[in-house]
């Protein structure tokens, strides 16, 4: 059995932090027999995911990896044909792309959001043209909770009439001119796993405008069992249905969002205020029109500095940091894969470290994380 593993007194990347309402939910669906796929906690939870974002529909899944999956799906996505990836992200963006099939066309970052850049974003549409190749869908991240730039993405977009795919795992709360992220697209995309801002202790949710499209994605989540006495299919499903359980746990999680919101975006702030004397330590700021949820407080490192010599250095003082995501054009599993780079990903991998941000962290452990990362950088 897998053992965990780990010191006494350890300060986290991320964790859950239960707002206390959770319990009644749980406990009702015990107490009423809803244990399972069915029960008030899903329409509920899918109610107040549209509440929280402004989606017009919200369909309650398994994970966010599911989500994402649904979400090729029911865009209409077929094998062989090419969808446009953010490279910067984690592997769970670009994994359904080959699951339905698909080439993911990799697409490097803009250095003031991390995220797709939008010129990038057009080279590869025009070279995938040139090649007799217009891919069918743009998945664009929201990576650390930072909104992407949609106003030049959707116009690039809109331009070349191809359905945009937001995986805004890592943004619930996180706005882009006023509007929630995850909700500029066809569809956008929401994790609850246990690491992100909030959890239904796993989980995801598929927002959109559009009730055919949530529709048809919740059809396929339930096996694509068809309307009739007996089991009929005509389509290739899923088992990506969320407990009644966990849609629990995520509403309880969902009434205290804009306050988890509200811790991470502090975190942030302490560190960069107590650290800013650190010559060459950089912590990336909100451009105009981004409204961060800071799930993880990133920073880039003074030359000189290795991601991994200063993780190990805080990992002796039982600190858990962990260098950014490596880019996917850089992964073995996508190492023939087409990209359009700048540079820029490369970079940030090279120098960039993902800082403890949970929102239950107490002020003492944030200081220690300020001690430890000052005596890290002293050297
Ligand atoms: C967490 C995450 C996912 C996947 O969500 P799961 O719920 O863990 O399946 C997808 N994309 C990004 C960028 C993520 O951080």
């Amino acid at each position: 059995m897998k053992q965990l593993n780990y010191r006494p007194g350890r300060i986290f990347l991320s964790v859950p932090h239960m707002g206390g309402h959770e319990r009644n939910y749980v406990q009702k669906a015990l107490e009423d027999n809803w244990v399972t796929t069915a029960g008030p906690n899903i329409p509920g939870f899918e109610h107040d995911v549209c509440q929280h974002t402004n989606a017009q529909h919200a369909v309650a899944l398994s994970s966010g990896t599911a989500a994402l999956h649904l979400a090729l799906r029911v865009l209409g996505v077929q094998p062989g044909d090419e969808v446009i990836c953010s490279t910067f992200t984690f592997v769970a963006s670009a994994n359904p792309i080959l699951y339905v099939g698909a080439t993911p066309v990799f697409v490097d970052s803009e250095p003031e959001t991390w995220n797709m850049s939008p010129e990038l974003l057009e080279q590869a549409i025009s070279a995938g043209i040139a090649r007799g190749k217009k891919p069918t869908c743009i998945m664009l991240v929201h990576l650390y909770g930072m909104p992407a730039k949609m106003k030049e993405i959707m116009e690039v977009a809109d331009r070349y009439e191809i359905p945009v795919l937001e995986d805004a795992a890592e943004a619930l709360g996180s706005r882009y001119s006023g509007h929630q992220v995850g909700t500029f697209g066809k569809i956008g995309v929401f994790s609850f796993n246990g690491n992100k801002i909030v959890t239904t202790s796993g989980g995801g949710a598929l927002v959109t405008a559009d009730a055919r499209l949530a529709e048809e994605a919740a059809f396929l989540a339930n096996q694509a069992k068809e309307q009739a006495p007996f089991y009929l299919h005509s389509q290739m499903g899923y088992n990506y249905l969320l407990s009644n359980v966990s849609a629990g746990i995520g509403r309880g999680q969902l009434e205290v969002l804009e306050k988890r919101v509200k811790q991470r975006r502090e975190i942030y702030t302490y560190y960069k205020d107590q650290l800013r004397d650190i010559e060459g330590l950089y912590f990336a700021p909100e451009p105009k029109g981004c409204f961060s949820n800071r799930w993880l407080t990133t920073v880039l490192l003074p030359e000189g500095f290795k991601p991994e010599q200063v993780r190990q250095e805080l990992e002796n003082d039982n600190i858990e940091t962990r260098p950014l995501w490596k880019p996917m054009h850089q992964q073995p599993l996508f190492a023939e894969h087409t990209f359009f780079g700048n540079g820029t990903s490369d970079q940030l991998f090279e120098r960039g470290l993902c800082l403890p941000s949970s929102s239950s962290m107490t002020e003492e452990e944030q200081e220690k994380v300020i001690r430890a990362l000052k005596q890290a950088l002293a050297d």
